[in-house]
């Protein structure tokens, strides 16, 4: 195995790979050189948040996965709480969350998701770690892409597919894994027993994180994904992003001797910010659609500007109007800053108050309509109504259903109205008669109220199911 860093070449030995070094145009693939920095260790440190989609499904909550997208049964477990499809407005809300979280990263700081945490930067990043790995710097890489078949060839190819291939599989398992119980995912896939559905799901994540994390690479993020179109209107001249400070690397030139040529700014024509950028573009050039601010030319023009006995920060996070010498607007003078911490707030209150009134128990009452009423020989009226209890719980529960009325005092009601069992994450159906003495009626429809109360605990619905609860009682008056 090769040592994957190349930190530690003289400017002569630089100067002598330089030829090496191209712009990316898209016609050829790009060997990206990999140096250690502090913007690399943050890179690792960010991307380690993914830890949590290969592994995150394994955590457990009682006898269930803590987190599972349970579509067959259409449930979302998140821990304690169960998102049934009516409240799928908070996942909505959640999305618009992000979303906007992302518009608000942007327009301050950037491409930072990009170049930090994206899943696509980052299993790219994974998948040429073990290339340099196993076939060395980008020289060495060119030299064995051009060189005719051998079997060291043989050996480091097909050892590197075979790597990318496992990366490629745990990919689409991993992702299986939130939408299936992970231990009997794992079973099904060592016993052959896989169905359809998640066959065909993790096939599709295989072949798709093989082909775009191992041979598209940066071409990806040029021409797939819909936010680097998009962040053009996000960036404005007060985003603090990877900047070359123009004013002080131009006019670049090599060293003469050893020093800087009188007269020349501190770029000294080196291309490492090209050598190691992933997506192979020239910072120099300014802001553009390529660049996915990873700020790793960072990294490499600090340790160029160490060797050469020159402070770091040619190329540093600043503004295009911070890098001109003008005066930035604040950020709180910034309208589009307010505009989309607005819509952020906006959707926090939203996902609060939608989680915070969630209630374990719900109840919807429909009044039978054929027929309206029935006069009884005993001289009552009687309505039949239809209950549907929905139990967000994750256990069953047993609940009796009551039925109130501010007008109505003496209220009957039969059928199944005790010890009803609601099963958990489901909606349980019971038809209920309720029936007064028709000379108590004085309006032909009178409000009434149905309530179900939880047997164990004697606890009712909350007053946040208040509407879902009342209802009519129908009959004819004299
Ligand atoms: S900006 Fe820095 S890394 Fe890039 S060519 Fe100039 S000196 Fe080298
Ligand atoms: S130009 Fe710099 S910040 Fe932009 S993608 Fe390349 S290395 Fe990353």
């Amino acid at each position: 195995m090769t040592k994957i860093t190349d930190n530690n070449k003289t400017i002569e030995e630089i100067y002598a790979d330089v030829h090496e070094v191209h712009i990316n145009t898209g016609e050829q693939k790009i060997f990206t050189k990999r140096i250690a920095g502090k913007f690399r260790k943050l890179k690792w440190l960010a991307s380690s948040i993914w830890l949590l989609f290969f592994f995150g499904s394994y955590l457990r909550w009682g006898d269930r996965q803590a987190v599972l997208f349970d579509i067959p049964n259409r449930q979302f477990h998140i821990f304690e709480l169960t998102i049934l499809p009516q409240d799928f407005w908070i996942l909505a809300l959640l999305l618009l969350f992000f979303a906007i979280l992302l518009a608000v990263v942007t327009a301050l700081a950037g491409r930072v998701y990009c170049g930090f945490f994206c899943f696509q930067t980052i299993w790219t990043d994974i998948f040429t770690l073990i290339e340099t790995k196993i076939e060395g710097n980008p020289s060495q890489q060119k030299k064995l892409a051009n060189a005719s078949f051998s079997f060291k060839k043989f050996y480091k190819l097909s050892l590197k597919y075979f790597l990318w291939l496992i990366i490629s599989i745990f990919t689409g398992i991993s992702f299986v894994a939130w939408f299936y119980d992970v231990y009997i995912l794992w079973s099904d896939v060592f016993l052959l027993n896989l169905g359809t559905a998640s066959f065909t799901t993790i096939a599709l994540f295989t072949v798709g994180t093989f082909i775009l994390a191992g041979f598209m690479r940066e071409q990806t993020c040029f021409w797939l994904c819909p936010y680097a179109r998009i962040q053009a209107v996000m960036v404005d001249k007060n985003s603090i992003v990877p900047s070359y400070d123009v004013l002080r690397g131009e006019p670049r030139g090599r060293l003469k001797k050893g020093d800087l040529v009188e007269g020349n700014g501190h770029c000294i024509e080196c291309k490492q910010c090209i050598a190691v950028c992933p997506t192979g573009v020239d910072i120099r050039a300014g802001q553009q659609e390529g660049c996915i601010m990873c700020a790793l030319c960072i990294d490499a023009c600090d340790e160029i500007m160490q060797k050469i006995g020159k402070p770091t920060g040619l190329i540093k996070y600043d503004s295009w109007e911070g890098i001109m010498g003008h005066d930035e607007v604040p950020i709180l003078k910034r309208a589009r800053f307010w505009v989309y911490n607005l819509v952020l707030l906006l959707s926090i209150f939203g996902i609060i108050y939608g989680l915070s009134s969630q209630d374990a128990l719900e109840l919807k009452v429909l009044h039978a309509r054929q027929p309206l009423y029935v006069l009884q020989s005993d001289g009552s009226i009687q309505n039949r109504y239809t209950l549907k209890i929905l139990n967000k719980k994750t256990k069953d529960i047993y609940v009796d259903v009551r039925v109130d009325s501010d007008i109505l005092k003496d209220l009957k009601i039969k059928g199944e109205i005790k010890n009803i069992k609601a099963e958990a994450g489901r909606v349980t159906s019971t038809t209920v008669f309720v029936s007064t003495d028709k000379k108590n009626l004085t309006q032909k429809s009178t409000d009434i109220k149905f309530s179900i109360i939880e047997v164990n605990t004697k606890k009712t619905a909350t007053e946040m199911m208040k509407s879902f609860r009342k209802s009519i009682f129908l009959g004819k008056v004299n």
